[in-house]
């Protein structure tokens, strides 16, 4: 559709972000175009309607998605967390990072098989999605998809995480 033909133009390539040689993509610019993201939330929901019962987003610009998914769909949104900020996690994830490793939590909202949409803004190594996974499982919750605005294909993320609807590929 148009809408999401303008959505795609609206996310900016940055190179050299965060560090040298990486091409960093960044939504933003895509977040402040009412029909743009409009778009993207519809496309992201489509292939699950009415599949999953929460959604799922990673922090932080997971959170940013989810939101607006859970809205557009009519159900929650589950935050998952970086570790250390939650009160009471339920549950923790370690992955691997670039340079070192990192953690994610969820609190115990959840009743088990509820079945959740596990929702980023970009697919990359797809370490970050299989760790959100993995904790979906430890807390008997239902993985009913995942979905990403964007996967950089050229990393190879869903031979990692298993299969990932993205609304657009680089
Ligand atoms: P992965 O674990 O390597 O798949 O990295 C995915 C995580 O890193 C997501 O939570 C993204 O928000 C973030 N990320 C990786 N690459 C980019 C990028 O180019 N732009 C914005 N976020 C990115």
């Amino acid at each position: 559709s148009k809408a999401l033909d303008r959505a795609a133009s609206l996310i900016a390539t940055i190179p050299d972000f965060p560090e040298p040689g990486i091409l960093f993509r960044d939504i933003s610019p895509l977040l402040a175009d009412a029909a743009a993201m409009r778009a993207v939330v519809d496309a992201v929901i489509e292939p699950f309607a009415d599949a999953f019962d929460v959604v799922a987003g990673v922090e932080a610009r997971g959170f940013l998605l989810a939101g607006a998914v859970a809205v557009a769909a009519g159900v929650g949104m589950a935050p998952i967390r970086k570790a250390g900020k939650l009160p009471r996690p339920a549950a923790s994830v370690g992955y691997a990072l670039e340079y070192g490793t990192a953690a994610i939590e969820m609190s115990d909202d959840l009743p088990a098989g509820t079945r959740v949409l596990l929702v980023d803004d970009i697919l990359a190594t797809g370490g970050t999605l299989r760790a959100g996974h993995e904790l979906l499982d430890e807390l008997g919750l239902v993985l009913a998809g995942t979905a990403v605005i964007m996967e950089l294909e050229e990393l190879g993320g869903q031979a990692v995480c298993g299969p990932v609807h993205a609304v657009f590929r680089v």
